[in-house]
């Protein structure tokens, strides 16, 4: 095991990272911008290191200058948490020619899935069901047209290179199509530096459902079961939970399968996860993300596992903690992302000084991962995330009153959050009955604002 590592991070994600390390005895180092200079991440870690200015650009996507302090502190590996440098072949790539371990998958497995078209090629090729589309290399209007019209519409033009719900337009006919391609076009480039589109049959009331995987260096895959993250907002991921709700038990199964084909089928490594989309019984491959997700604590609550530990261990070469017939679920979890953002206001960001913050109390049932504390600012340089508020119970009714109890315990001034947005989501008739899907917002907005 690393006796010493460098969290590439910062937030929530740096201090999760930084507790199961303490926990294993391994120490840590803090690398911080400076609007960051004091942050809590900063703080659980043994040791610090300054970036830059507050800009990511100046700092947290510095690949050159976190190698130097991984060099310059006697880091051995570098965690990269999730977003910035965490899906960056480039530098996973200069880790290992720096003899640093990048806590991830190989430069070569971040590629290929970095790319929707590419990653749907190679799991046409696994064998892994896929919505139905256009993936070619052939980008030409006519090309793209004349795939729009065989798949039928409506259909849904993404950005190849896309994350986070940018760079997609739903298209319900022909002559509604050029503009689409070309507006996706424009925000693909200008946002991933990559124009390339595709095309997919637009599903019109799917549930995202999506597998956890690892992968060790001797060649085991194993799944550890299914989140749904099927309440969204212009597609970014609102609400999480494990298990899926009335998924049934075969669909389960072949999901995990399919999962864990997926990966073999590339010879993955460390923590990943498989996209799909269910829908009427049949589900379809979106995409995959190699990286932890920012969702992992809900597939921990469930299984038992520290998906870092996991990682960890993955990282220096030891073989997975479990086998897959170890694996098993217990209980219902439920992630709720509390933001500091103006649902009044087109969930803007809403930047400012935590004057008071005092989350619900942590337990068994209920967990706070966080970033920041009482009098802490939300800069407007990064992601507006306050915390993830995590609850288990035996059953899914259960977990889902104990999420109303503790959006409702939860005390925030300073800032305007989303947590009543939350509450109306987890006080739904519909949410409750398990009635998910990923236009439930917009079809019960009404109730919801
Ligand atoms: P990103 O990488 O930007 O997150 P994804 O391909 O993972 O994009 O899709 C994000 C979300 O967009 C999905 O969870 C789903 O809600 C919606 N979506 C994606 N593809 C389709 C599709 N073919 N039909 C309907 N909805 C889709």
């Amino acid at each position: 095991m690393f006796s010493k590592i460098l969290i590439a991070n910062r937030g929530e994600i740096a201090c999760r990272v930084a507790r199961t390390c303490r926990r294993l005895g391994i120490r840590t180092v803090a690398v911080y911008s400076d609007a960051d200079a004091e942050a809590m991440h900063v703080d659980l870690c043994d040791e610090a290191w300054r970036l830059g200015p507050p800009p990511a650009r100046e700092s947290y996507l510095l690949g050159d200058a976190i190698l130097e302090a991984a060099r310059a502190t006697g880091a051995e590996a570098i965690h990269p948490g999730y977003g910035f440098l965490s899906e960056n072949a480039g530098f996973a790539r200069a880790c290992s020619e720096a003899g640093i371990v990048f806590i991830g998958p190989t430069p070569e497995a971040i590629e290929a899935m970095g790319s929707k078209s590419e990653s749907k090629r190679l799991m046409e090729k696994a064998g892994v069901p896929l919505v139905p589309g256009y993936h070619g290399a052939d980008q030409s209007m006519e090309a793209l047209r004349a795939a729009a019209h065989d798949i039928g519409y409506p259909v849904l033009v993404k950005a190849s290179a896309g994350g986070g719900g940018k760079g997609m337009r739903v298209v319900r006919a022909a002559d509604a199509l050029e503009a689409a391609i070309e507006g996706a076009r424009n925000e693909a480039a200008g946002a991933f530096g990559d124009d390339t589109l595709l095309i997919e049959k637009y599903l019109d009331a799917p549930r995202h459902v999506e597998i956890q995987v690892f992968g060790d260096t001797h060649g085991t895959v194993v799944h550890l079961f299914e989140r749904d993250c099927s309440i969204q907002r212009r597609h970014q991921k609102v609400l999480e939970e494990a298990p899926a709700p009335d998924l049934p038990a075969e669909t389960r199964a072949a999901m995990g399968a399919a999962g864990v084909a997926a990966a073999q089928a590339i010879g993955y490594v460390g923590a990943g996860t498989v996209e799909f989309l269910y829908q009427d019984g049949q589900f379809y491959f979106i995409e995959m993300n190699t990286r932890l997700q920012v969702e992992h604590p809900v597939t921990e609550m469930i299984t038992g596992q520290d998906l870092v530990e996991w990682q960890l261990r993955v990282a220096s070469g030891g073989t997975l903690p479990l086998a897959q017939e170890e694996l098993s679920v217990s209980g219902h979890a439920i992630e709720a992302r509390v933001y500091a953002e103006d649902p009044a206001n087109d969930f803007l960001p809403s930047i400012g000084r935590l004057r008071h913050l005092r989350p619900p109390s942590e337990g068994p049932h209920v967990r706070v991962d966080t970033g920041v504390r009482q009098d802490d600012r939300v800069s407007m340089h990064y992601d507006p995330m306050i915390a993830k508020l995590v609850v288990w119970d035996s059953d899914r009714a259960a977990a889902v009153r104990r999420l109303r109890a503790a959006l409702e315990a939860y005390q925030v001034v300073g800032v305007s959050t989303n947590l009543e947005f939350l509450g109306s989501v987890a006080a739904h008739r519909a949410f409750a009955a398990g009635e998910v899907g990923t236009r439930f917002i917009e079809m019960h907005e009404s109730d919801l604002f």
